[in-house]
């Protein structure tokens, strides 16, 4: 059977109803031959953009993806659909390479995917030169731009592509970047004549949650507990050391918990990375050295234990969880020592001028969202120059942080940096602040400075939280020169001389972590009905046993939320069943059956329970 239409295509071979948002109109242009530029958040479905091209267009698509684990994902899934794909690595051996070349020569591919590092090679663009290409995918496209937050230097020499191949059209896709990033992306992979389409960057599915580090293992401990206690999802630390204490301290609370970090053996790492795609309740506690590219629609939670680079690296690492839209949590403990880090890391490395200022900026932007006491989202969405109403779905829309007015604690705080010279850390100024009398204020003789003791209405804690939230603002700024030394910012100077008012969220006490108000955030929640999610729960069971036999991640035979759709529907033909999201002609014919069963079995047993 050939299909040449796209919406037979999306029918038959994925089984859905219809095309989402731009998906249409990115097919209808690509297939045409032109070129596209494509930004949407993760989980809408970007793949499809050039999946469905690739099927329609003659010649082979050549797939440009990052990591060899998520070609072999995508090239899974699409063999249950009975797509042909197929993919070129170095995990392969000589002669299964040859195969595969001589598969492509022969045109009985529509995709191939290969990394940006063998798609260089020579002679691997020569081999292309001999075949009959359809189109380049370029997946991840922002690592092509030093502006992103991901660079790699193998997908900056994919700008020959344009040249090399000019009459072969190119789509590049990312979930993330930011204005610069998107105007560089274009220009390097020669897009300037084509379209770009951008879509709301919202990933309404997800709950962010972000709040201070206190006993940060408790805190995540909990926040599983509460939410999360039988689902798969990412904990990101800051150091290999963390992540491994981290991953055993889970283990030994019977937690199937694995640790992921580039210090790890190759094999040790590859083996933790499948067992977490292919498991349903695996935890993975891993530096950001993981999750490029892992496509698990099901994971349910990440969780960040310290604040990561910025925004747009928070928002693809928590855009990570709840792929396949069902509801999902992003849950943040940060403190201000994560920041001091991150800045010693930017003044460390050896990025030119320019670039560090961009991500002292980027950084203060992250400060900004995590001490806003407005809508997260909207915070969000901002930076990626789009909008929304508070969202409801936020710890800030949860319950509004109490603000109070820090328009004199703020002067006075500024005056006290300015007075020590600026020169000194927090810890200092709070005990000026405070009219602490020890040596080291002796010394300096800051007992007899004007702000010497003005700050008693506050505790050391709430002093704290004032001067986290005016570094946040960027009214004052450590100096990394002077071991953190907190200056005043142009900012922080007009601040003195204006005296604007000026409001901040109240400092947390460290006992009012009460619980927030929603409960777990499990797919089968939405099945309300009695039996629906003992029907789930059979129906996952069987969907875990096809997966074993066919040694492949549950969610490659069907997502959730198809499971979902059949424990509430309970479909009993054929033409039923076609009718679920996710399940087409090919996965009918391999799954229809134990499906099928399931349902019947569990109907019958509550027939004979009314009986
Ligand atoms: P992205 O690459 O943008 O993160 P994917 O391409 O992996 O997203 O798609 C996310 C999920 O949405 C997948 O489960 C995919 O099968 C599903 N999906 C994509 N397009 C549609 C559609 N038109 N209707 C229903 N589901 C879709
Ligand atoms: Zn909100």
């Amino acid at each position: 059977m050939t299909l040449t239409d796209p919406l037979s295509i999306l029918q038959d071979h994925y089984g859905y109803d219809a095309f989402r948002g731009a998906q249409a109109e990115i097919i209808d242009h690509v297939i045409g031959g032109g070129d596209a530029f494509v930004l949407m958040p993760t989980g809408s479905g970007k793949s499809l953009c050039y999946q469905i091209p690739a099927m329609c267009r003659p010649g082979v698509a050549i797939i440009v993806s990052p990591l060899i684990a998520l070609m072999q994902d995508q090239i899974a899934a699409l063999a249950q659909m009975n797509v042909k794909a197929a993919a070129i690595n170095s995990s392969m051996s000589n002669a299964e390479i040859a195969a595969t070349r001589q598969q492509v020569r022969a045109g009985a591919l529509d995709m191939l995917y290969v990394s940006p590092e063998r798609l260089l090679m020579p002679e691997f663009l020569g081999f292309l030169d001999q075949c009959k290409l359809g189109l380049f995918a370029i997946d991840e496209a922002h690592c092509v731009s030093q502006w992103g937050h991901d660079f790699r230097p193998d997908y900056a020499g994919l700008s020959l592509l344009a040249e090399r191949f000019p009459e072969v059209p190119r789509i590049a896709l990312t979930a993330t970047a930011d204005a610069p990033t998107r105007k560089d992306i274009v220009e390097r992979l020669g897009l300037t004549q084509g379209r770009t389409f951008v879509s709301g960057f919202d990933r309404p599915n997800i709950h962010y949650k972000i709040t201070l580090r206190q006993s940060p293992q408790q805190q995540v401990w909990k926040f599983i507990q509460d939410k999360h206690p039988t689902d798969s999802g990412i904990i990101y630390c800051l150091s290999r050391a963390k992540v491994e204490e981290m991953a055993a301290w889970l283990r030994e609370k019977g937690v199937d918990a694995r640790p992921y970090h580039a210090g790890l053996p190759p094999e040790m790492r590859a083996e933790n990375q499948r067992h977490f795609l292919q498991g349903e309740n695996v935890i993975i506690v891993a530096t950001i050295a993981f999750g490029m590219g892992i496509d698990k629609p099901d994971v349910r939670f990440v969780v960040h234990m310290n604040i990561p680079k910025n925004i747009e690296a928070y928002y693809q690492e928590t855009g990570r969880a709840g792929r396949d839209g069902l509801p999902s949590n992003a849950y943040m403990v940060y403190g201000m020592a994560d920041a001091a880090m991150q800045r010693q890391w930017i003044d460390g490395s050896d990025a030119p001028v320019e670039q560090k200022r961009i991500q002292h900026q980027k950084l203060g932007a992250l400060l900004g969202l995590c001490e806003t006491a407005t809508c997260r989202r909207q915070v969000l969405l901002n930076y990626f120059d789009d909008s929304c109403e508070p969202c409801g779905n936020c710890d800030t829309c949860d319950q509004a942080p109490e603000t109070f007015d820090a328009s004199i604690a703020a002067q006075k705080a500024i005056s006290c940096a300015y007075r020590t010279g600026q020169r000194f850390g927090v810890s200092y100024l709070i005990e000026v602040l405070l009219g602490t009398d020890n040596d080291r204020i002796e010394k300096f003789g800051h007992a007899q400075i004007s702000t010497y003791g003005i700050g008693k209405e506050f505790s050391k804690a709430e002093w704290q939280n004032i001067f986290r939230q005016l570094v946040a603002s960027n009214l004052l700024t450590p100096d990394a020169e002077n071991y953190g030394g907190l200056q005043i910012t142009a900012k922080g100077r007009a601040f003195l001389k204006e005296k604007p008012v000026l409001s901040m969220r109240r400092a947390v006490k460290p006992a009012a972590s009460k619980r927030s108000g929603r409960g777990p955030a499990r797919p089968a929640s939405v099945l309300t009905a009695p039996g629906d999610q003992a029907l789930y729960e059979a129906l996952r069971s069987a969907r875990g046993d096809l997966a074993r036999s066919q040694n492949v991640p549950a969610y490659v035979i069907v997502h959730d939320k198809t499971l979902v759709e059949l424990a509430l529907h309970k479909p009993t033909s054929r033409t039923k069943m076609l009718e679920i999201g996710g399940i087409g002609e090919a996965k009918l014919e391999r799954y229809g059956k134990p499906f099928l069963e399931a349902i019947v079995q569990h109907c019958e047993a509550l027939h004979d329970q009314t009986d």
